[in-house]
């Protein structure tokens, strides 16, 4: 007898298999990160269908095989279709479950990270907000950042750890030091780019809110290329460390 797992779960990937499986992978709220195999799914008349949708949030119970996991159960528990109907959700949805994919490589539970994604996708399938996507996106990269330990530093000179005077402005980022360097010890640093001070209060913002109180940002152009160059360089940069 196979022991059953249940558990929640979201669907963030798949790939075909042999005839008609597919092989699946979901961030788990029990399990963490599994790929569970799902037999004969590509078939009309196959029940798990529905609740095996790209992004769903499913209720699924599986067995352990002597290779796989093989799905039993897939009950859809929330439609977030509008993540796979709307091209620019789907494509941030995607990325986000790249960088999941990408860092989360063993099986282990992690509720801040469940609740993190639970928390993006919802919001992001509901809102009608298209300037609010960019805040979405950043506010997963920078928390997921935070959940894996390497919680950018902000307040104070990732180096010195002088506290930083914003209003002064002269202030630099180092994806190496993972964060925020001073004036003076920039000057002992290769190849580090300043770094808008509003920036700073954009990061810190995504960091201490959650996406349901944050607040109603204007961010110029100027701004959205500097967090997305910062943001691309700490991404590139932790890469490297997994
Ligand atoms: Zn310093």
């Amino acid at each position: 007898m196979f022991t059953q797992y249940k558990t929640l779960a979201i669907f963030l990937g798949a790939e075909n298999r042999g005839e008609a499986d597919r092989l699946f992978i979901v961030f788990t709220k029990k399990f963490g990160k599994l790929k569970i195999l799902g037999r004969a799914i590509r078939k009309i008349k196959s029940k798990l269908r529905a609740g095996t949708q790209l992004f769903s949030l499913s209720y699924i119970e599986f067995i352990q095989g002597r290779t796989y996991k093989t799905l039993i159960e897939a009950i859809p528990i929330k439609n977030l279709s509008f993540l796979r109907k709307d091209p620019e959700k789907l494509r941030i949805a995607s990325d986000i479950a790249d960088v999941l994919c990408f860092f989360l490589r063993g099986e282990e539970p992690d509720q801040k990270i469940w609740n993190l994604i639970l928390e993006v996708f919802l919001t992001l399938n509901k809102t009608q907000t298209v300037s609010f996507y960019f805040v979405i996106y950043h506010y997963f990269l920078w928390n997921f950042f935070s959940c894996l330990g390497y919680k950018i530093c902000l307040e104070q000179c990732a180096l010195c750890e002088k506290n930083l005077n914003l209003d002064f402005g002269n202030i630099y980022f180092d994806p190496e030091q993972g964060g925020v360097i001073c004036n003076s010890c920039a000057r002992k640093l290769k190849s580090i780019s300043k770094i808008n001070p509003k920036t700073v209060n954009f990061l810190n913002f995504l960091l201490q809110k959650k996406l349901v109180d944050f607040p109603d940002f204007k961010i110029t152009s100027q701004l959205k290329k500097e967090i997305e160059k910062i943001t691309q360089a700490y991404l590139q940069y932790l890469k490297r460390l997994y």
